[in-house]
């Protein structure tokens, strides 16, 4: 049979192979395992009516399509997937615990609290960690390593329970997406003055979804007008029955700031524990767990917070953190004492590590450092290929009339972060004012006050939304990630233009023009004051590079304090340097500009010219 032809491109066909694919693959990547140009699997594609670029990347579903189209037969393989098989080239398995049953020892549950913004949550990990430390472990300087263990004595028997102490779902969902699941149960925080609230049924589905069981702490009872019947009756609606009521959700009546039923509530935890998971690991085995927080620490380089899920973990072991790894040199736990060992459920501070992992990277103990080296390579390197592949942009304000013309999408999902309630609200009903015909909906799927985070990202990732920052930037690794997923953040900073923009866009006239593309950002760790220079900002570079001569905006707790700086002096100890790379210190002079202040964050970053299409 001849192969079809396109406006004279031939189209390849298989004959019934397999082909694996990533999750995520864009056209280029099928076209090498096919050995085909990716021209002509586009051209493929817009045969089937589907407009797509080469390098974008697609969903299942399309690879499908156009598998089916070639007759090929294909198999997607996600990214645990890839990993798993990966670490099986090693002889290695993650995730199970060696031996049979007589292997296994209870373990101490591990509990994410989670909860609408100001309902508690900061303050309940704190009040649980002030009434419970664990007995004999007292003394040392109360640390801050994104997790930690209690004691609580229940029908007479001490338990521990270890609580992740990164507030807000945000580190919860970021693990959740990358499959590593690493919460046993989920307290979720309501407010009975407020009630339930937005982000309170978004931590609930996130909960459901990974299928971990929920205890419901109702705080606030102190505070006149406290309804907390009201809210039990506000959560059967969306399943969540109190035993009181006949239902199987444990619900206690709590105040975090008087520190009142606190006991109850971790006997809660314990007893839901016992009736609904059956949690125990082997001691015995090489560790293996996940990494909940790390930074890179000034005197102590790489610092990671890892839980250990199965074996021990002990100094000198040899370790892989996602694409870190490293020889563990010390152990601190949640009361900043030097630790020798840590058991199953057990947060550590780990140091030793050659740089930083993410939040959710699994780790593993191996027996040889070259394992360990090869393992954290191969890993660094795919996710190069990923970002590479992924790089295409899935869904802009710049493709949205294309894709609104060809019957992709019918709506805008938009998520809107800013500096102020007032600029979000005004803005969010400015936008939903817009007329835009029959055609399409505006929809707002989450606003809120504040930088845009990790969380914001993912829900954009899962809706296809396009994020708008006022006045606010991105916080931590949400940049990163956002380009990774090819989501469109759009920063303002008046507000007509936002509308404006938009407006455009959904006409079809918005023009490619310029980009700004991030280069790196710094925290200010020290004001040196120069009687030539003005201010210069002793800092530590926390992402990618700062350079001579670029732009920068000056941020204070994620807000911009200043727009369009210019770096104009760089120095590395007393050189002038053109750039200073990520985990690296220097000092920063921004012309003019003096107003700057310990913990500020510069951004800095290049104007570019935003390819058409
Ligand atoms: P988060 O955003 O959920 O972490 O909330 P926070 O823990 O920061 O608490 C928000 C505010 O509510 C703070 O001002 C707390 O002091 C206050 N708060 C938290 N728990 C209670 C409580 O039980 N009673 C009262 N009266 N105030 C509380």
């Amino acid at each position: 049979m001849q192969a079809p032809s396109v406006g004279g491109v031939m189209l390849p066909r298989g004959n019934g192979q397999s082909v694996r694919l990533s999750r995520g693959a864009s056209l280029t990547d099928f076209a090498e395992k096919i050995n085909a140009n990716p021209a002509s699997l586009v051209a493929v594609m817009m045969n089937l009516g589907e407009m797509v670029t080469a390098t974008q990347s697609v969903s299942d579903d399309t690879l499908k399509l156009l598998a089916d189209e070639m007759n090929y037969v294909l198999e997607i393989v996600s990214p645990e997937e890839e990993d798993r098989e990966l670490l099986e080239s090693f002889d290695i398995e993650f995730g199970e615990d060696e031996g049979g049953e007589e292997a296994l020892v209870s373990r101490p549950p591990v509990v994410t609290v989670m909860g609408h913004v100001d309902h508690g949550k900061t303050r309940l990990l704190d009040a649980i960690r002030k009434t419970n430390v664990v007995a004999g472990e007292a003394g040392g300087i109360t640390q801050h390593i994104g997790a930690y263990q209690v004691s609580s004595e229940v029908n007479g028997e001490d338990r521990r329970i270890t609580f992740i102490d990164t507030p807000g779902h945000e580190a919860f969902t970021a693990m959740r997406a990358r499959g590593a699941k690493s919460t046993d149960i989920a307290i979720l925080v309501v407010a009975a003055n407020d009630g339930v609230m937005p982000q309170t049924i978004e931590a609930l589905n996130h909960a459901k979804a990974a299928e971990v069981p929920i205890v419901v702490a109702v705080n606030k009872i102190d505070v006149e007008g406290a309804d907390p019947t009201k809210v039990r009756g506000q959560l059967t609606e969306f399943g969540l029955v109190a035993e009181e009521y006949g239902g199987d959700t444990m619900f206690v009546d709590i105040s975090a700031k008087q520190g009142l039923n606190i006991e109850a509530l971790l006997e809660a935890v314990v007893l839901t524990a016992d009736a609904s998971l059956d949690l125990r690991a082997n001691p015995e085995q090489d560790a293996q767990g996940i990494a909940i927080e790390s930074h890179l620490d000034r005197g102590r380089g790489a610092v990671s917070t890892v839980l250990v899920q199965r074996g021990t973990l002990r100094i000198g072991d040899t370790m892989v953190v996602g694409d870190a790894y490293g020889r563990v040199r010390a152990m601190l736990d949640d009361n900043g004492n030097n630790v020798e060992e840590a058991g199953p459920s057990t947060p550590v501070l780990v140091l030793g590590l050659t740089n930083v992992p993410g939040a959710g990277d699994n780790f593993l103990v191996v027996d040889e450092d070259r394992t360990a080296r090869q393992i954290a390579e191969k890993r660094a390197a795919r996710e190069r290929n990923a970002n590479f592949a992924r790089k295409g942009v899935r869904f802009s304000l710049e493709n949205l009339d294309e894709a609104l013309k060809a019957g992709l999408v019918q709506e805008l999902n938009l998520i809107i972060k800013g500096d102020a309630s007032g600029s979000v609200e005004a803005l969010e009903s400015s936008l939903l004012q817009l007329d835009v015909g029959d055609e399409v909906d505006i929809r707002v799927l989450h606003r809120g006050v504040g930088a845009v985070t990790e969380s914001d990202i993912d829900l954009a990732t899962g809706s296809d939304a396009i994020v708008i920052g006022f006045n606010v930037r991105a916080a931590g690794r949400a940049q990163q990630m956002a380009e990774r997923e090819g989501v469109d953040v759009r920063y303002y900073s008046v507000i007509y233009q936002a509308i404006e923009e938009i407006e455009a866009a959904l006409k079809g006239m918005l023009k490619p023009e310029y980009e700004e593309v991030e280069l790196g950002t710094a925290e200010i760790r020290e004001i040196f004051r120069s009687s030539k220079l003005g201010n210069i900002a002793g800092v530590l570079v926390r992402s990618g590079e700062v350079k001579r001569n670029t732009k920068a905006r000056l941020l204070r707790d994620g807000k911009v304090i200043a727009e369009n700086l210019n770096i104009s002096g760089l120095r590395r100890f007393k050189d002038d340097v053109t750039e200073i790379r990520e985990g690296f210190e220097g000092g920063i002079n921004l012309g003019n500009f003096n107003d700057i202040k310990i913990d500020d964050v510069i951004a800095t970053y290049e104007m570019r010219e935003k390819p058409r299409g």
